[in-house]
C-alpha cells in the first residue's frame, strides 16, 4: 500500500491514473503543476512520484533535478511520463535521476507494472514479497509470518494489520487509517474493532517475557516500535 504522487496537468489523465492506482491498492495524491509538486512531495511524503514531463511553471525534469538535490527527497523513486518521440527528453530525464520512464500513450496495466517494479527495487519493505522488521518476517506470497525461529499463526485480518504496520515502521497509524487500509473504505466496522484485532495480533506474536513490537500511542493509534530489536 505505497503512496503515489501523480504530477500531471492533464486532468483527465490524472483522474484516470488516480482511479486505476487506487483500484490496485495504492494510496494516491495528485498535483497539477510544477510549483505545487515540490510542496506536495514535502507534505505527502510519497513512496514514488509519477512525473509528467511537460508541466506549467516548473518542468518535470527540473522537479526531478530538485528532488535529487535534497537529502530528504533524494531517494524517492521517480517515473517520468514522456510523450512519444521525445527521445532526448528521456535521456535527460534519466540523467537527472529518474528511475524509469513511460511513453504516452501507455496502458494502465503497463504503468502499474512499472510502478510495482520500481518499488520492488527501491522500496522492498513496501512492495517486495517479503517484509522484515527486526526478527519478524512477513511473506506476502505464502502468507507466512515468523518471529525469530518460530512460525506465527495469524488470521487474515491480523495478517493484513501486521502488513500495514510493517510497511512503515515507526509511523503511527490512527484507528481510522487502519480501518481504511485493513478493512477497506466501504465496510462499516466499529472503531474499537481495531483494538480487538491488535490485541489478537499481540497475543499471537508475543510470548511471555518478550518485548512487544507494537506500540500503543495514547489517543492516536498504533505503530511498530522502532526501539524493538528482536526477542
Ligand atoms: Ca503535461
Amino acid at each position: 500500500m505505497a503512496k503515489v504522487l501523480v504530477v500531471e496537468d492533464e486532468e483527465a489523465l490524472s483522474q484516470l491514473l488516480s482511479y486505476n492506482l487506487g483500484k490496485e491498492g495504492f494510496e494516491v495524491a495528485t498535483s497539477f503543476d510544477g510549483d505545487e509538486a515540490l510542496m506536495a512531495v514535502d507534505e505527502e511524503k510519497p513512496d514514488i512520484v509519477l512525473l509528467d514531463w511537460m508541466l506549467p511553471n516548473v518542468s518535470g525534469v527540473e522537479i526531478c533535478r530538485r528532488l535529487r538535490a535534497q537529502t530528504e527527497t533524494r531517494d524517492i523513486p521517480v517515473i517520468m511520463l514522456t510523450a512519444r518521440g521525445e527521445e532526448e527528453d528521456r535521456i535527460r530525464g534519466l540523467d537527472q535521476g529518474a528511475d524509469d520512464y513511460v511513453t504516452k500513450p501507455f496502458s494502465m496495466s503497463e504503468l502499474v507494472a512499472r510502478v510495482r517494479a520500481v518499488l520492488r527495487r527501491t522500496r522492498p519493505t513496501i512492495a517486495g514479497d517479503v517484509a522484515t522488521f527486526a526478527d519478524i518476517t512477513l511473506d506476502r506470497e505464502t502468507c507466512r509470518v515468523r518471529r525469530a525461529d518460530r512460525d506465527i499463526h495469524l488470521g487474515p485480518t491480523e495478517f493484513r494489520l501486521l502488513d500495514v504496520l510493517m510497511q512503515r515502521p515507526g509511523r503511527v497509524f490512527s484507528r481510522e487509517q487502519l480501518l481504511d487500509r485493513v478493512w477497506g473504505h466501504d465496510v462499516y466496522v466499529e472503531i474499537r474493532t481495531v483494538d480487538v484485532h491488535v490485541g489478537r495480533l499481540r497475543k499471537a506474536l508475543n510470548r511471555r517475557g518478550e518485548q512487544d513490537p507494537i506500540r500503543t500511542v495514547r489517543s492516536s493509534g498504533y505503530a511498530l516500535d522502532e526501539t524493538y530489536g528482536g526477542r
